[in-house]
């Protein structure tokens, strides 16, 4: 199994080094000939969604990767990386809108706004989660599964083939949120 990570910007080697920890080969996706590698899921990692979008604009990288999502390759978007995927963006604008929810940037207030806390995932167990001017789903539309909240927020949700989650999985020693979506990059490809 090959995981391509959007290594344009922002956090993606952790994501790589929890991959690895867990058995699982990645590679960097910087332009679109990276692609022509066998992929069996896709990682939009946690940056900086505004420069994501210009630099996904500047390499191309746009359209193949809408492709990829609406071919039911498994996505997970982190942070930034789940602006990436909403369909609405309240205090920004939408960038590959395939992800029928909405999500309101910077929710928490700006760049002092990070926080660390602990919350249930997926009904299943307590895991570390690690908050950097990170926004939260304000909206989910009906086939949305919310898998996380805090304070009543919903911070982790999936849809189809869209893993998508506020805070940074990939920063904290914890390998849960990775597993199900290596999971998913399983049981999903054909
Ligand atoms: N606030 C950032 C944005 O709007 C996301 C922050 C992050 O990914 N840690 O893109």
């Amino acid at each position: 199994m090959r995981i391509g990570i959007l290594a344009l910007q922002g956090a993606f080697t952790e994501h790589e080094k929890m991959l690895s920890k867990l058995g699982a080969d990645s590679f960097e996706i910087r332009q679109r000939a990276d692609f022509t590698k066998e992929i069996s899921g896709l990682i939009l990692p946690g940056g900086e969604s505004t420069v994501m979008e210009k630099l996904m604009g500047e390499s191309e990288l746009k359209e193949p990767i809408l492709q990829m999502i609406q071919r039911g390759i498994p996505v997970m978007g982190t942070c930034a990386g789940m602006i990436l995927l909403a369909k609405t963006v309240i205090g920004g604008e939408s960038h590959l809108a395939c992800m029928d929810i909405t999500v309101e940037r910077n929710a928490y207030g700006r760049q002092l706004a990070s926080f660390k806390t602990e919350s249930e995932y997926g009904g299943a167990r307590i895991i570390p989660m690690v908050f950097i001017r990170a926004p939260y789903v304000a909206n989910v539309g009906q086939g949305v599964e919310v898998l996380a909240k805090v304070d009543g927020k919903i911070v982790a949700v999936r849809e189809k083939n869209m893993l998508a989650c506020a805070f940074h999985p990939e920063l904290t020693e914890d390998t849960t949120v990775h597993s199900h979506f290596l999971h998913m990059c399983n049981t999903m490809n054909c």
